[in-house]
């Protein structure tokens, strides 16, 4: 259970003494977690692959109570739809949204929280293995497919620093842009469908 404390300066560089020259005050989440999402698909994978019918790089018809692969049609008593904005056709209100995050990688670790927000910059930090630090993400309506922009990664870039004087001298493992499905009230939403 996460639970919210607010920090005094002096508290703020008891957690995070390079943050504390900069900021008077801060928001503490105790108990907030994050998980390594490429660490939890291939812990999913290795887990999954021998106990479940698995078939990779195969582009799936979904309906109600049947799946169709390869030409072949299987029934099942509940299917689950995770094609995201696939689904779109099926679920008129998704929308796209676009996001960039950016992976740097700094000398040393002196950010020890699990995750950090900034309220004056509209960004998190996630320290990951090996000094690597996520920071993501910018987050726009989006009408077509374009790679990272100049804009999204100024903007990124120069959060971090205003943060953290040291990601000026980061060095950009990856920049990636993508699309992200959501609804309307970004909430996450289960849908029922009886056919
Ligand atoms: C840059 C970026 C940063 C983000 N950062 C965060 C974050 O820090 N924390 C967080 O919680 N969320 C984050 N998100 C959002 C998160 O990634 C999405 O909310 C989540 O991935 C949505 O999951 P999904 O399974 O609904 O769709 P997707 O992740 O889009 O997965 C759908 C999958 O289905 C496959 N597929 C589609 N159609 C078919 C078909 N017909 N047959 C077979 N396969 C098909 C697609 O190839 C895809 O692999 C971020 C998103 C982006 C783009």
């Amino acid at each position: 259970m996460s639970s919210i404390r607010e920090l005094n300066a002096r508290e703020l560089a008891e957690f995070e003494p390079d943050l504390s020259s900069r900021f008077a005050k801060a928001l503490f989440m105790q108990g907030e977690g994050q998980i390594d999402n490429r660490q939890l698909l291939k812990a999913f994978r290795h887990e999954l692959e021998y106990r479940v019918n698995w078939i990779s790089n195969a582009c799936v018809e979904v309906a109600p109570y049947s799946v169709s692969v390869q030409n072949t049609k299987d029934e099942f008593s509940l299917v689950i739809d995770c094609r995201g904005l696939s689904a779109k056709n099926d679920l008129p209100a998704l929308r796209r949204l676009e996001a960039n995050l950016l992976l740097s990688q700094r000398p040393g670790h002196t950010l020890t929280t699990d995750s950090l927000y900034a309220s004056r910059f509209p960004i998190y930090i996630v320290p990951r293995q090996n000094s690597k630090y996520l920071i993501g993400a910018t987050s726009f309506e989006s009408g077509d497919m374009r790679g990272v922009t100049v804009q999204s990664t100024f903007e990124l870039l120069s959060a971090a620093v205003s943060l953290h004087s040291g990601f000026a001298l980061a060095e950009i493992v990856e920049l990636r842009s993508n699309r992200r499905p959501a609804f309307l009230d970004n909430n996450p939403r289960i849908v029922i469908s009886l056919d």
